[in-house]
């Protein structure tokens, strides 16, 4: 039997996030960074505590009073969240604590892309993990697509690559599951764990741009994840950036999608039917096919992370994807055309490099339904 998740005061929610950000936190300091009296602190974590949310291991003598503070941390084992992460083509799913720490991770091919087929594999996928997890109490689904919500209903209102149009997925989920469901669009699912537990972990404004097959970019701002009047923000894949280039398929001469999309380096490279990680390997050796088609590309994402920036003003962008060998290949010509598309202004832009892994997709699933859950 479920567990469902609790409604809480604001408090509580407030002072377990400040836990799950930080990892370890003591009273003093959530008090502090909260702005809560001692009384009211004590209360919002006695909430915590009997939800079994939170537990104590410690206590902390560095604080300024020199008076020990107790130290916390989100429980292990109490409260557990599935994340699943849809492709075109696979399921990925992670299993993971109220910290976000991973439990378990299983992956399988989709068999029929169809809303309701979809929802009962993903449904069995639930079913087989949770007899191993019986605490799991939500799952965030992420995929790419448009995701809104119409009158509290959270519709995918458009994935080209599932063939979708307006399907309430996370409504077929739940009635296959009895769990509390949440989707969202995958790259800003991924804005939001990385924003709560990655690079981005505590900050006010950040941008996450993903390289890859694909473009996308998420944005946090006032510490929460924006996604757009129509779910679409974020969506740069034909941004202009350097223009006069190579048509990128729809008509347009030197947009994003000209340039850096690893199929499309792969064909600017001249190497038609090598693999990505075949082309990478020939410009790390010094094919100079390859070599300019890496310095394209990376011009343009020069430009796609200056855009970013003149239009969010974020404290620091989250570059990650399976393209990242783009960053690592051309990264003159990157800093070179981040720093004339930014002129005149010439502060350095604080960019993190967060290394891809397929699971993190997942995990991020899991992430963002913890987020919901806890109001954001
Ligand atoms: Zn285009």
């Amino acid at each position: 039997m479920t567990e469902a998740w609790p409604a809480m005061p604001e408090g509580s929610r407030l002072a377990l996030r400040e836990i799950l950000i930080h990892g370890v936190l003591s009273r003093a300091e959530i008090a502090r960074s909260l702005g809560l009296s001692r009384a009211s602190l004590t209360r919002a974590m006695r909430t915590l505590v009997a939800n079994r949310m939170v537990v104590e291991i410690g206590t902390d003598v560095r604080g300024a009073t020199g008076r020990p503070s107790e130290l916390l941390q989100t429980s292990a084992g109490e409260w557990e969240f599935l994340g699943v992460k849809l492709t075109k083509d696979r399921v990925y799913a992670a299993v993971t604590d109220l910290g976000g720490r991973v439990l378990a991770l299983h992956e399988e091919a989709i068999v029929s892309p169809a809303p309701e087929d979809l929802a009962d594999q993903v449904a069995g996928v639930a079913d087989r993990l949770r007899a191993v997890h019986p605490a799991i109490c939500a799952t965030g689904v992420s995929l790419p697509g448009d995701v809104v919500s119409r009158g509290g209903v959270s519709i995918v209102a458009s994935s080209q690559f599932l063939g979708w149009q307006d399907v309430p997925f996370a409504d077929l989920l739940r009635e296959r599951t009895g769990l509390t469901v949440f989707t969202a669009n995958d790259v800003h699912a991924l804005t939001a764990k990385e924003h709560w537990l990655g690079a981005g972990a505590g900050r006010r404004s950040m941008v996450l741009v993903t390289v890859g097959e694909g473009l996308g970019l998420g944005l946090i701002a006032n510490g929460q994840v924006s996604t757009g009047a129509h779910g679409r923000l974020g969506r740069i894949g034909h941004l202009p950036v350097l223009g006069g280039g190579p048509d990128c398929g729809i008509g347009h001469a030197g947009c994003a999608s000209s340039y850096l999309p690893s199929p499309v380096i792969v064909r600017n490279s001249g190497h038609e039917g090598a693999t990505y990680d075949e082309v990478v390997e020939l410009a790390r050796s010094g094919d100079a096919r390859a070599i300019r088609a890496f310095e394209d590309a990376g011009r343009a994402l020069g430009v796609v992370l200056a855009s970013a920036v003149l239009i969010a003003d974020p404290s620091a962008i989250v570059l990650t994807g399976d393209g990242l060998p783009v960053y690592d290949l051309a990264r003159a010509s990157v800093d070179e055309a981040l720093r004339g598309a930014l002129a005149p202004y010439t502060e350095a832009v604080a960019i993190e490099v967060q290394p891809f892994e397929f699971s993190e997709w997942a995990r991020a699933g899991a992430v963002f339904a913890i987020r919901r859950l806890l109001g954001e």
